[in-house]
């Protein structure tokens, strides 16, 4: 078999993306490998949100050069959404690529690698899929999946929103829905290779059902329906866009038991102006007002957000304004940045008016600001039992296993007897940023409690 090796930048969906080019190219003779340098094929799943993870990337296909020197036979592919936002201009810039391969084409990277050793020319695949549907078939002899403990299932692809600062409009396109029949079906399979939890995914899972589907289903219908698959033992779903979450979403919290207990809804800023600007389409209040409803019909539920400081224009009374937003809501983690234009969005016609130094110095302050907020939560875990999925085993000294307890916080435990799968209850003994660890409080697992 020929091998290929496969890295990926960015957020989930990327992951999900490359494991199924992975297996893709397993059906068509290709076997993973970590070495670089016994490739016969080598993908970058590529990430274009922020300007770092971009240079990032340019700099790696540098590195790549003399390996394809060496071997004119490797086959060097840059897939993913800067591959949709670049196209034909990464020739130019990476002239030594063979593969350009944007999202909408992930199922045709079998089809594209096939070509291109046939052809010996390079190939460009960017190119928006103009169908209605959105579907992911079904692979003969799927068998050869190994899920995992926790499974993503993508459910949508592409958003409309259009935020100011975003690219994702561009790289992803609009918003299409799967069917969920289609859904379902894959869960059950998943459920057979073992998965115990389904993580659905999308960049707005809450448009669910708007677009691309022949039977729409809306998207708390789909979890309550996701909820009876025998032998689902847990949920969940990211990313959410705050406008777009219903009454009847709040209330799915409150009624679906395998609904995890930790839901990651972006604010990005508190200050209204900003939001304003950045299109975000609600106010910090309404923000708040949605929060304040989650919390009280799922008392414990645990908010994560995304955060960006910065975006031009922002004061420091309006920053301010974010950190008060932080913690007011409590927030157990954050992803947080430093604004940077991206090509192509509205926000990028600005002047990037915040000097770099003060967007490090507010950067800091968010980051030591989320530090404050996560230590204070942990300490509310010390000394109590926590159910927690064991995913695999654990690198860090002391303890062997590794896995998320419902809230979501990385977990790092060990005892007798725990195989990947299992969900066991933990005693927390100590804490690191946003990660417990302890050690098996029962020997029941937590299913037989
Ligand atoms: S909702 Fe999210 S993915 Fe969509 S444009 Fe806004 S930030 Fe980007």
């Amino acid at each position: 078999m020929k091998e290929v090796y496969l890295d990926t930048y960015g957020c989930q969906m990327n992951v999900a993306d490359s494991e199924r080019m992975e297996l893709l190219l397993f059906h068509s003779g290709y076997t993973r490998t970590h070495e670089k340098e016994n490739a016969d094929l080598i993908l970058i799943n590529t990430c274009s949100i922020r300007e770092k993870a971009e240079q990032k990337i340019f700099s790696l296909f540098g590195h790549l050069k003399p390996l394809k020197e060496k071997n004119p036979d490797l086959i060097l592919g840059l897939t993913g959404c800067l591959a949709q936002q670049e196209g034909e201009r990464l020739l130019g810039k990476v002239p030594h690529l063979d593969l350009i391969l944007g999202p909408d084409h992930v199922e045709n990277i079998a089809h594209a690698v096939d070509c291109i050793r046939e052809t010996g020319k390079p190939m460009v695949w960017n190119m928006w899929d103009e169908r209605k549907n959105y579907s992911i078939p079904k692979l003969e002899n799927s068998s050869l999946r190994h899920p995992g403990a926790s499974a993503f299932v993508n459910i949508i692809k592409g958003c409309d929103k259009f935020c100011s600062f975003c690219v994702v409009p561009f790289t992803r396109g609009r918003e299409k829905s799967r069917e969920a029949e289609e859904i379902y079906n894959e869960i059950r399979q998943l459920v057979d290779q073992g998965a115990k939890e389904i993580i659905l995914l999308g960049q707005n899972v809450n448009a669910y059902g708007k677009r691309g589907m022949d039977r729409p289903v809306a998207f708390h219908e789909l979890l309550y329906d996701i909820a009876e698959i025998p032998g689902v033992e847990r949920l969940r779903f990211t990313t959410s866009y705050p406008r777009d979450f219903t009454r009847e979403l709040v209330l799915a919290y409150r009624d679906i038991d395998i609904l995890m207990n930790h839901l990651h809804l972006p604010v990005q800023s508190g200050n209204d102006r900003i939001l304003s600007d950045m299109r975000r389409g609600h106010t910090a209040q309404e923000y708040l007002d949605l929060v304040a409803m989650l919390k009280s019909e799922t008392p414990g539920i645990s908010l994560s957000t995304d955060i960006i400081v910065g975006y031009p224009g922002e004061t420091e009374e309006e920053f301010q304004d974010t950190l008060d937003l932080m913690q007011q809501v409590g927030f157990s983690s954050s992803f947080m940045f430093a604004y940077s234009p991206r090509p192509g969005t509205p926000a990028a016609l600005l002047p990037d008016s915040v000097p770099e130094p003060a967007k490090h110095e507010r950067l800091q302050k968010t980051i030591e600001h989320q530090a404050r907020l996560t230590e204070t939560q942990a300490q509310c875990f010390l000394g109590k039992d926590v159910e927690v999925l064991i995913e695999g085993r654990s690198s860090k000294n002391g303890y062997e296993w590794k896995g998320r307890n419902p809230e979501y916080w990385r977990m790092l435990c060990s005892g007798p007897s725990i195989k990947v799968g299992d969900r066991v209850k933990i005693r927390v003994e100590a804490f690191s940023g946003h990660t417990l660890m302890g050690k098996v409080s029962k020997e029941e697992f937590a299913g037989a409690l």
